[in-house]
């Protein structure tokens, strides 16, 4: 099928070079000039594992193309998908500009039919509106479909999430529009959800605030279990191993972050106010969450006493692991808050320093965690990363100017902590 992208961010990237991969034909467009300049050069702008590789085997094998032109995207192909970002406003709300302004200028561009089709997150609604600008431009010249088919990567195993998804959602209004995804999702083998376009639009704003809901539930336990002094990592698996819930996502930590979660939660939060409902039970996720980041300072500040003139060292920076994506991250938070404290800050990430220089100051930046560790206070943990977690903490120890360990992501084993001299808290452990 011939397929165009706009948008080529980490969803539009992955996505186009995806069901390139799968013998599809697809033209990826963005208006960042630098972005698509480094493409055509088969170098990817963002981290993804394994993903530079796959660009690369695509473009010489003449299936996954580049490009600043929308119209260019638009009059080669004949499904759609609109990738670009969908922010929040300052009130909360889901910003569409960008929907808008790509839907105008596909609108612009079509002379025959043409599937558009939402993968950004966007608040029910609209793919409705995303019609009518369509039909206002072209007026009936031009037939077209919109359907809604959101997005479930995460960054970090964004192929493999692609690749092996847990079910596809189609949401389309008719039944060109609907054979047409089905066949390009074929080749993934996986269930696939059929529903109209607002139902598509719900599941996914649903979806990711059922995630964070259980993110904070388990960061509202772990307080619990601090304060009565028992450990939220085996109460977790206490809850978790019950299949009806699961495992996962009832890690307690510092909170949820990164592009998605917030702001969808903000989102939703706000469409179903405009509807006419108060959604209290979210409003508490995200105060929740909000809290979590500012434990973090509370238990740096409570084991170095006085944060004025302290050395912090920040291990991770990234949102989660296996990403350089540092949008929203706590990271950013934390690391600003312990600056206004007076604090001095040393950090480390496998991959996402060179975000990090852009939305930072007066951060030295280490070459690894042993670096990070020469002459600080204490360590604090804000991303799990895989190398984080088998240090050689004697060597720790050593180039720490306090043996003090604050585990904002349960990396670690207190007791085994205590053993090896540190002083360490995590979150919600038994200490
Ligand atoms: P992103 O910022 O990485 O990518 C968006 C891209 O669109 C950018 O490269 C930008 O230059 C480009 N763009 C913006 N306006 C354009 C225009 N008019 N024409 C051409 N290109 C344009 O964002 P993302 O993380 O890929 O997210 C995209 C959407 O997917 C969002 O709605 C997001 O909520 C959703 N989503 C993201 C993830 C994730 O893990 N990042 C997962 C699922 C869904």
């Amino acid at each position: 099928m011939k397929i165009s992208i706009i948008g080529s961010g980490y969803v539009g990237l992955v996505t186009g070079t995806c069901f390139a991969d799968l013998g599809n034909i697809v033209i990826c467009a963005d208006n960042d000039p630098d972005k698509v300049k480094m493409l055509k050069k088969g170098v990817s702008p963002i981290y993804e594992p394994g993903l530079e590789e796959m660009i690369e085997r695509n473009i010489s094998k003449g299936r996954l193309k580049f490009t600043g032109s929308v119209k260019e995207a638009v009059t080669k192909s004949e499904v759609i998908f609109i990738c670009v970002g969908t922010p929040s406003k300052e009130n909360g709300e889901a910003d569409l500009i960008g929907i808008e302004n790509v839907s105008r200028d596909i609108a612009k561009h079509i002379t025959s039919y043409r599937l558009i089709v939402e993968k950004s997150t966007v608040p029910v609604e609209t793919g409705e509106r995303v019609k009518e600008i369509i039909k206002y431009i072209r007026g009936n010249k031009v037939k077209f479909d919109v359907a809604s088919n959101p997005e479930f990567l995460r960054e970090g195993s964004a192929i493999q999430d692609f690749m092996k998804p847990d079910r596809v959602v189609i949401g389309a209004g008719s039944k060109k529009a609907r054979d047409l995804l089905i066949q390009l999702y074929e080749p993934l083998n996986a269930p696939i959800v059929l529903t109209d376009i607002k139902g598509a639009e719900i599941i996914k704003h649903a979806a990711n605030s059922l995630l964070a809901t259980k993110i904070s539930f388990i960061n509202a336990i772990s307080i619990i279990c601090e304060k009565v002094g028992t450990d939220v990592t085996e109460v977790a698996r206490g809850i978790g191993l019950d299949r009806r819930i699961s495992m996962n996502f009832l890690n307690a930590g510092i909170g949820y972050g990164g592009s998605c979660f917030p702001k969808d939660v903000d989102a939703f939060i706000h469409i179903c106010r405009k509807l006419g409902y108060n959604f209290g039970l979210l409003k508490e996720v995200r105060k929740i969450n909000e809290f979590q980041r500012n434990i973090a300072v509370r238990k740096t500040e409570e084991m170095l006493w006085n944060l004025q003139g302290k050395t912090v060292g920040i291990l991770g920076l990234s949102f989660k692991p296996n990403t350089d994506d540092i949008r929203s991250a706590p990271s950013i938070d934390i690391i600003k808050k312990l600056q206004e404290d007076g604090c001095k800050i040393r950090v480390y990430d496998p991959k996402a320093m060179d975000k990090a220089r852009d939305a930072l100051n007066n951060v030295k930046f280490c070459k690894n965690a042993y670096d990070v560790a020469k002459g600080s206070h204490c360590l604090l943990v804000l991303t799990e990363w895989n190398e984080f977690k088998e240090l050689d903490f004697s060597k720790i120890k050593k180039s720490l100017a306090q043996p003090i360990i604050i585990d904002g992501r349960n990396l670690y084993d207190p007791e085994k902590m205590k053993t090896l001299g540190f002083r360490y808290t995590g979150i919600g452990r038994k200490l």
